[in-house]
């Protein structure tokens, strides 16, 4: 979101420095799944996802990015008759949001994915589905923010900020930066680059779990997900298949206190084998983990810092790989002073909780 927000800030006319502690989009955005789903988004982002959709499908055009887009349909599966329940009034509420969902039986859904087991009771169809191939984003925003002009500083882990009364001054592990404007990005540890200017919230950190398979011959070409929420699988091009959903791993955003639960790693590769009986007969490759933010109230938090002026924040987007693109293009009108085609989500509502708390 902060490569994105620095992509549009410069094409509409400011000097930008992208600092990020790491390489740009390795964290989150260049760990995740890549699946740009309405299934899984929250009612309320629908809007913005359905956005961020048609950016991702367009990518080639303002990212460069020319390959690992897929577009493809998305079916949410249930199976009981309680998750049917479930699955009709959440496919109502997000086709509600503008989302083109609609229900299908069994037989409908099987023609769609054919290798999908007979156990499915009910499904949800979503055309505006598909998939990303999240670790080759980051090199399409480096190739793009360059040809822009914005100055990207690597490995210059920021370590404070401080409000010099008319613009900021950034100490980071590589030396200090001022500027006139900021733009808070930080993904996971959100919350610790909000306190350097005052505002204390509560930013939950997520660590989700990914499985990747060995190749398959092509077995399906949908994405899967399921309207418990815990299932997300798709076949990329190369025929291995890629199993999420949500499960968590123990420990906190850094990646050296992560580590697989091995219970929740045969829990979604038995799942994902439940909903594609093929892949009983392939093998896990590799299991990994990264970070997610999430506030109290699981929304967005987007647009001015309090008290700040020239402070923005922007994070904690559910499904925020989707939007991703979207939201970014949105914090960087609204700095830019251009009307905003949708609301942002203001941090405001959070603090109040805070002090209510
Ligand atoms: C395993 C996993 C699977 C997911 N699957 C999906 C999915 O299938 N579909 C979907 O839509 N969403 C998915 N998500 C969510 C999605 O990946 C995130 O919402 C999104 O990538 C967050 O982007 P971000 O820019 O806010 O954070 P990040 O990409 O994490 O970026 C934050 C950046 O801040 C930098 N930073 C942190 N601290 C400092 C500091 N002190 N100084 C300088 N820089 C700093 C980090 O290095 C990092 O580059 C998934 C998330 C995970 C973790």
């Amino acid at each position: 979101m902060g490569s994105t927000t620095a992509l549009y800030l410069a094409r509409g006319g400011m000097k930008v420095s992208l600092i990020d502690r790491g390489s740009i989009a390795r964290e989150a955005s260049g760990v995740n799944a890549g699946t740009l789903t309405m299934h899984m988004t929250r009612a309320d982002l629908i809007p913005y996802a359905m956005r961020g959709w048609e950016m991702w499908r367009d990518a080639d055009q303002w990212l460069g990015l020319k390959s690992g887009i897929t577009t493809t349909d998305g079916l949410c599966l249930a199976f009981t008759e309680e998750e049917a329940d479930m699955l009709r009034q959440r496919s109502e509420v997000r086709r509600a949001a503008g989302a083109p969902i609609r229900i299908i039986d069994r037989s409908e859904a099987r023609r769609i994915e054919p290798s999908l087991t007979e156990k499915v009771r009910l499904a949800a169809h979503c055309p505006i589905d598909g998939h990303v191939s999240a670790y080759l984003t980051g090199m399409a925003y480096r190739r793009a923010l360059i040809s822009d002009g914005v100055n990207i500083m690597e490995r210059a882990g920021v370590t404070g900020i401080d409000d010099l009364g008319y613009g900021y001054q950034i100490n980071t592990l590589a030396g200090t930066i001022q500027a006139r404007r900021i733009v808070l990005a930080g993904g996971a540890w959100l919350g610790q680059m909000l306190s350097w200017l005052g505002i204390n919230i509560r930013i939950r950190s997520l660590v989700n779990q990914l499985i990747v398979t060995e190749r398959l011959p092509v077995t399906m070409r949908t994405v899967i997900t399921v309207a418990s929420g815990l299932l997300s699988l798709k076949q990329f091009a190369n025929g291995t298949t890629l199993i999420g959903g949500g499960w968590q791993g123990a420990g906190g955003p850094e990646r050296n206190t992560m580590s697989i639960i091995p219970e929740n790693m045969i829990g979604n590769t038995r799942l994902a084998a439940y909903a594609i009986p093929a892949l009983k007969k392939t093998r896990v490759v590799r299991a990994w983990l990264g970070p997610e933010a999430e506030t109290d109230d699981a929304m967005p938090i987007i647009g001015p810092v309090p008290g700040r002026p020239g402070a923005f924040v922007i994070g904690s987007v559910h499904s925020g790989y989707t939007s991703g693109p979207y939201m970014g293009r949105l914090m960087a009108d609204f700095i830019l002073g251009r009307e905003s085609e949708h609301p942002l989500f203001p941090v405001d509502r959070l603090i109040k909780n805070t002090l209510e708390a």
